[in-house]
């Protein structure tokens, strides 16, 4: 037996292959049917000097059938993937019901969501799938080659990380717990005892707002490290996104290619990244006749205005300590800004980065606990990491999804994982 990809790699001559039946449609005499198997897409062709009366039967093979065919295989560039398998044998291994929902008629989102089972068989998920896969193995390659080891949190946690508004909250016995929304406090405490560490892990937020770019549950790439400052930090992540940017583009290029996103886009992303200040972020802003004012929020809609004046991902650096999170270091000659970095996506895509240095000092860690409102107790375990040995430190958090997204070229967050969670979908 063979599979597709062998075939589609150049295997010719006699095959057998096994898959389901994806499409299939005939005309004068010739059957054609489009097989899938988990490692391609090949069409195959049922002939009447082959098959004789019996064609007239296997035509009526349901699609989605798990069928096995024999014949030749054979370059051909008039068929859709460039191979083409000539039958001499069909088997159905299993019979599909008639009346696959998935029709090949046009089906709204929400149809297509709610049969999402069914809807990641179509080949455009078969080629975002694949990508997903590559650049997380790309990921790992790089924190491998680059001494950072692979370090674990617990889902379940007792204090929020990114605030309250997006965390959910569950009965933990007869107390209550919450779904992590990074694994960050946990990794600080962790460079202590395996020092440059990473991680690929869900993330939970309860993001109360329909947007194209927000899950509920999305995955995250985060790592942490020890003895490492902005500069670092900043390094660390422009080598990271140039490897799984660069990779991607060239060992993908084909699938990126039907999904419309030009390789060539993707090959001008090389370290160092274009940099600019959130303050410069403000004028730019306001330049171009956007509401805001410094120590406000840049949210999707303004980082889409900044986002459209680049073609490569570019760093926003020091946002106000008032909009980012109570362990963000506070800058020491300006103290109402902070060592934070976002990294934002091109072509208005936006945020796919948030980085910054850890706040090291006791007391004013203490101070901006109690400023956000936050109690204290909830963070002395995390007090303690300040109380032996504190160390410089720095990390960020890269969401998978939102860098598939701005990868393959999406639309919608939702296409860049098979099973999205979203404000009013946890079903299938
Ligand atoms: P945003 O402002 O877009 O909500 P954030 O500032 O809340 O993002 P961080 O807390 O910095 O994001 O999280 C780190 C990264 O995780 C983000 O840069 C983004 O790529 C990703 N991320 C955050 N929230 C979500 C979400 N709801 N769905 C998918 N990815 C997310
Ligand atoms: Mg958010």
């Amino acid at each position: 037996m063979q599979t597709i990809e062998e075939i589609l790699k150049g295997k010719e001559g006699k095959v057998k292959i096994k898959g389901w039946l994806y499409h299939k449609r005939s005309s004068g005499g010739v059957v054609f049917f489009i097989v899938r198997d988990g490692t391609g897409f090949i069409q195959c062709t049922l002939r009447k000097e082959v098959f004789g009366d019996k064609l007239k039967e296997i035509e009526k093979t349901p699609v989605e059938s798990v069928v096995e065919i024999e014949g030749e295989a054979k370059k051909d560039e008039r068929s859709p993937f460039g191979y083409e398998v000539r039958a001499t044998d069909f088997k159905i291994i299993t019979k599909a019901q008639e009346g696959y929902p998935i029709a090949k008629k046009k089906h709204g989102p929400a149809f297509l969501l709610d049969h999402r089972h069914l809807t990641i068989r179509e080949r455009k998920y078969f080629l975002i799938f694949q990508i997903r896969d590559a650049v997380l193995r790309y990921a790992r390659e790089w924190f491998i080659q680059n001494g950072f080891k692979e370090f674990h949190s617990p889902i379940f946690v007792s204090g929020a990380c990114e605030g309250g508004s997006t965390l959910f909250e569950l009965k933990y016995f007869d107390r209550k717990a919450y779904l992590t929304q990074s694994w960050q406090l946990y990794a600080e405490a962790g460079i202590a005892s395996l020092g440059k560490i990473y991680t690929i892990a869900p993330s939970f937020r309860a993001e109360k707002s329909r947007t194209r770019r927000h899950l509920t549950e999305y995955w995250h790439l985060e790592a942490e490290m020890p003895f490492c400052d902005l500069e670092c930090l900043m390094k660390t992540i422009e080598r990271l996104i140039s490897y799984m940017t660069q990779k991607v583009a060239k060992e993908k290029a084909k699938e990126l290619k039907e999904l419309g996103r030009d390789p060539k886009d993707l090959l001008k992303v090389k370290s160092p990244f274009p940099r600019i200040t959130y303050s410069q972020a403000i004028e730019i802003l306001q330049k171009e006749g956007v509401q805001i004012k410094w120590g406000e929020d840049l949210g999707a809609d303004e980082e889409r205005v900044l986002a459209s004046k680049f073609d490569v991902p570019f760093f926003v650096m020091y946002y106000p300590k008032g909009i980012k999170a109570f362990y963000h270091k506070v800058k020491r000659d300006e103290p109402n800004v902070t060592l934070s970095v976002d990294l934002l996506a091109p072509e208005g895509y936006g945020e796919i980065v948030g980085a910054g240095e850890r706040e090291d000092d006791y007391e004013i860690l203490l101070k901006r606990i109690k400023e956000e409102g936050l109690n204290p107790k909830d963070y002395e375990w995390y007090l303690d990491l300040r109380r032996y040995g504190s160390v410089q430190h720095s990390g960020f958090g890269l969401g998978v999804e939102r860098y598939i997204m701005w990868i393959c070229k999406l639309e919608h967050i939702r296409d860049a994982i098979p099973f999205p969670r979203l404000i009013n979908r946890v079903y299938p």
